[in-house]
């Protein structure tokens, strides 16, 4: 329908016709959980909407098409879709999985899903020997993020996939931080892409969504089946929503990787930082592989601020433009402190393995203009100077 259509088009377009009925150009909210019948069984295609809703079908079709699958299939939460992939697999079967994944992600590894059966290994999927050293007969799966998170490290998803084709194993990247508009797993040799349309997909902080995107029939058909027995589906409102945001995503996404460039630059020019971590920079380890398979480096910086605990407290109580909160990928910018916010899950050994240290702070970088956010993280700058010579 959108054959040959360009990602800034299908964002707008792809999935959604104009409504039959009223001719209105913007999909409707179907709010009915059911739907008449003409006689038993002889539905229009929607019987029950935990089953299948038109709002959804259209926000599944909008996903699909940006990253390249046959079939989208949406969910309430990035965790729900993730859940739901796991619950394809077998009691028994095993997944390598990213060390430094989403906690949540982490969290439905080691809380839910290993007390049901699944075995799984986290490690650094930048060394590929290991990773082809850690396959069992068993490893059904692998599962990554890159940009990971919250360390932003790059991982090689086509020298991946080949590990994975090689083991017969499905292979799961989670696209969340960086979007189709800048990298197309499917199109590397990915079996499955996963987001969390909670972030810059729907990109307004507003929604909690989550959504499955894959060219094969079984993995798709087994996913609708999950969708409707599992019962993880998402409001028709909040698939509107994301559809919504959906239509702004690419000028979005330029402007967050804009800004992004321009703060990581400032930042890594500035005596209080003493690391920064943002694929865009030459220093970054993965620059070379994101230059390759990405199209922008993203709009999240991680950063290491000198000074600790102290320091980064202060950074963050100072800021005005920058709201101190979890999550990303919305239009107002956010900064966080990794070891005590979103990675608190994690045990101090593991979170000290990964770099993610007092100092740590990370920025989701919004579309305020980018002297504003350039200026708030100065005044971050002196407030940490004054906690560290106040003590
Ligand atoms: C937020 C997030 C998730 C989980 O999504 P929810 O919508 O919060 O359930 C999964 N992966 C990544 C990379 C995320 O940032």
């Amino acid at each position: 329908m959108n054959e040959g259509q360009r990602l800034d088009t299908l964002c707008i377009h792809a999935g959604q016709e104009p409504d039959p009925i009223s001719g209105a150009v913007m999909t409707p909210i179907v709010l009915a959980s059911t739907f008449v019948q003409d006689g038993p069984g002889a539905h229009k295609g929607y019987d029950y909407s935990r089953a299948g809703n038109p709002t959804r079908s259209a926000l599944e079709g909008c996903l699909a098409a940006l990253e390249g699958a046959k079939h989208g299939v949406a969910f309430g939460s990035g965790c729900a879709a993730t859940s739901a992939i796991l619950l394809s697999l077998a009691p028994g079967d095993h997944v390598l999985c990213g060390d430094d994944v989403y906690g949540g992600t982490f969290r439905i590894f080691d809380k839910v899903m290993k007390p049901w059966g699944l075995a799984s290994t986290s490690l650094d999927f930048a060394d590929l020997a290991k990773v082809e050293a850690a396959i069992r007969p068993s490893t059904k799966m692998i599962w990554l993020e890159t940009p990971s998170n919250p360390m932003l490290k790059i991982f090689d998803i086509a020298a991946i996939a080949a590990i994975a084709k090689k083991a017969g194993a499905m292979f799961v990247v989670d696209n969340t931080f960086a979007t189709p508009m800048l990298q197309r797993p499917l199109d590397l040799g990915a079996t499955v892409a996963v987001h969390s349309t909670t972030k810059y997909l729907n990109g307004h902080s507003d929604v909690v969504g989550g959504a499955v995107l894959t060219n094969d029939d079984a993995i798709a058909e087994r996913l609708h089946f999950l969708q409707k027995s599992v019962g993880g589906v998402p409001s028709p409102f909040d698939c509107y929503m994301v559809l919504r945001g959906l239509k702004t995503l690419g000028v979005r996404m330029r402007q967050h990787v804009a800004s992004a460039r321009t703060l990581a630059e400032h930042l890594s020019r500035h005596p209080q930082v003493e690391r920064v971590f943002y694929p865009g920079l030459p220093s970054h380890p993965g620059h070379d592989v994101a230059a390759r398979q990405m199209k922008g480096p993203g709009g999240m910086i991680s950063f290491e601020l000198a000074g600790g605990l102290a320091a980064s407290t202060a950074f963050l109580k100072a800021l005005r433009v920058f709201a101190c909160a979890e999550s990303l990928g919305g239009v107002e910018s956010l900064a966080e402190h990794p070891a005590i916010m979103t990675h608190a899950s994690l045990d101090p050994e593991a979170r000290r393995a990964l770099g993610i240290g007092d100092g740590l702070l990370r920025l989701s970088v919004g579309l305020e203009d980018v002297a504003d956010l350039r200026d708030d993280l100065d005044r971050g700058f002196t407030a940490a100077s004054s906690a560290l010579k106040s003590r």
